[in-house]
């Protein structure tokens, strides 16, 4: 195969009339019907002015036009370009301006935010055979795009913006067809597998791991439009068989659950549960397994590296807090020039998985990638006697104080540990003389749940002296990603009052 679309095309051949999809309305779709309504996507999109190396900008939120309006892209070999339909309205102008798309699509029919950029932007309503949808023709910008040598480009797709503004990081068909190859045999997905999707399909961890990979095994998505702890938790107990999430959505199903008097899922079938996209905390680690009855997977990757380079393999209740050994055709390395201590260092990865390039950024993609193919992942990493990976944090958030080392999940995972924490994130302050102050932002599980002095003793008895936050705020809420993410490098401005 040289397009993802052919992957679909292959389960119309072999399983036409047994389920590929159900829609977030519970609405199921074959794989016939699948394949079908991309190729009237395909039509809609040309009808539209759409040709080679377009951008067809996707405002989204999980449905089955997504995943529709992604193969539509690849048989024409335009570039699709899912956005989170959540983002604010500068920030989807600032995409807009970005990408330059020449059609631009949005999900109204599931997404009351898509709907108000529909109305904002005049887009025009279109019934489809996967809903009503809005659509916007523009003119765009083609052939200059493939003055970029990237005419083997499936998605754009745009990073988190954890660490600053999103990045716009070109993948290839090759790269989602072997990262859809490599997820589907790490979980060893199989046609009878009912996979979770509530995972954005905006991000690569959704698209990659959980869309591409299902379609890889021919298994059956069960989308949702964004996550309810109620609604997985239904289909939980409703024969869900593989549940990929991010942390924070184990957490808050644990926590619904637990509202709700159940302790322990109580399922036959599930069979495999991962965590990836974000530090897992050891201690979640612990109350997940007890509460799936199963043991919790984690896996890490970035959007640069099409999701996977490590997952892990572990038996329940195994201690193991890595992220595994790379995945097959992976290559990982450590530089430890950056990093400090001996044994880590920043993780550098090489393969088939590694991005074409930032787009309309030569600068950043050749600091990210060296010439011999390496991409700097920003992370900083350790390997252990059995070739597993952990992640320590990122280059970026490490705090130097005294001249001693602080990784920040390190001092999140200790005040996690305590009863009346939700999540908690940690950062470093600048003070005097280049020094950086340790400060911890906990979100409580309700207000006064816990006073910041109580943390403060709590954690003494955990972290050696250096390590020991500052200063504690205890808050509500703390800014976050679609996926749950929290967005660090938001943290001082938005607590700027409650800090002085
Ligand atoms: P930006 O690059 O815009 O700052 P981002 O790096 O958060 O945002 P993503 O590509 O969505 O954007 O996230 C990848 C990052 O998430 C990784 O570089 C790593 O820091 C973190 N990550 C992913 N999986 C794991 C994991 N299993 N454990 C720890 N950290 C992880
Ligand atoms: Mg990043």
């Amino acid at each position: 195969f040289n397009r993802i679309h052919q992957v679909l095309d292959r389960n119309v051949v072999q399983r036409g009339d047994q389920p590929a999809v159900i829609d977030c309305d519970g609405g199921q779709v074959s794989w016939a019907e699948y394949g079908a309504l991309s190729e009237a996507y395909e039509a809609l999109f040309r009808l539209n002015g759409v040709r080679p190396g377009d951008r067809i900008l996707i405002v989204a939120e999980n449905c089955l036009a997504v995943a529709v309006a992604l193969f539509a892209a690849s048989r024409i070999g335009a570039w699709a370009v899912p956005v989170n339909a959540r983002m604010a309205e500068h920030e989807l102008e600032r995409i807009v301006k970005h990408a330059d798309p020449a059609l631009v699509i949005l999900t109204s029919h599931v997404s009351k935010e898509a709907l108000a950029h529909a109305e904002r932007l005049e887009a025009k309503p279109v019934q489809t055979g996967a809903g009503r949808v809005h659509l916007v023709q523009r003119s765009g910008t083609g052939p200059e795009v493939m003055a970029e040598g990237a005419d083997g480009v499936a998605v754009l797709l745009y990073t988190t913006g954890t660490t600053g503004d999103p990045k716009g990081v070109m993948l290839s068909h090759a790269n989602l067809l072997f990262a859809a190859k490599a997820s589907a045999e790490l979980r060893n997905l199989a046609p009878a597998d009912r996979v979770y999707g509530a995972l954005p399909l905006t991000h690569v961890f959704g698209l990659a791991s959980m869309l591409m990979a299902s379609a890889h095994a021919g298994a059956t998505v069960q989308l949702a439009s964004r996550f309810s702890p109620a609604a997985l938790y239904q289909a939980l107990r409703e024969g869900v068989t593989v549940l990929p999430a991010v942390p924070q959505m184990h957490a808050v199903l644990m926590a619904y659950a637990a509202e709700n008097g159940h302790e322990k899922l109580d399922s036959d079938v599930l069979r495999y549960v991962s965590s990836g996209a974000a530090p897992l905390d050891p201690a979640w680690k612990r109350k997940a397994e007890s509460f799936y009855g199963i043991a919790l997977q984690n896996g890490y990757g970035m959007t640069e590296s099409t999701a996977g380079v490590t997952g892990t393999r572990n038996p329940k209740g195994l201690a193991d807090i890595s992220v595994g050994p790379v995945l097959p055709g992976v290559e990982i390395m450590l530089d430890e020039s950056i990093g400090g201590e001996a044994g880590v260092g920043e993780v550098l990865t090489r393969g088939p998985h590694v991005m074409l390039g930032y787009f309309r950024n030569p600068a950043e993609t050749a600091k990210a990638v060296s010439v011999d193919g390496w991409l700097r992942t920003g992370d900083l990493g350790k390997i252990d006697e059995n070739q597993y990976l952990h992640i320590v944090g990122r280059c970026k958030e490490l705090i130097i104080r005294g001249g001693f080392n602080v990784y920040p999940p390190e001092v999140e995972a200790a005040l996690n540990d305590h009863p009346a924490v939700v999540q908690s994130a940690v950062i470093g302050r600048s003070g005097e003389g280049g020094n950086e102050d340790v400060v911890a932002f906990v979100q409580v599980t309700k207000p006064d749940a816990v006073q910041a002095s109580e943390l403060k003793d709590f954690v003494a008895s955990r972290l050696s002296g250096y390590k020991r936050p500052s200063r504690i705020l205890v808050v509500d809420a703390l800014p976050a990603s679609a996926t749950g993410k929290i967005l660090k490098h938001r943290l001082l401005s938005h607590f700027a009052e409650a800090l002085n």
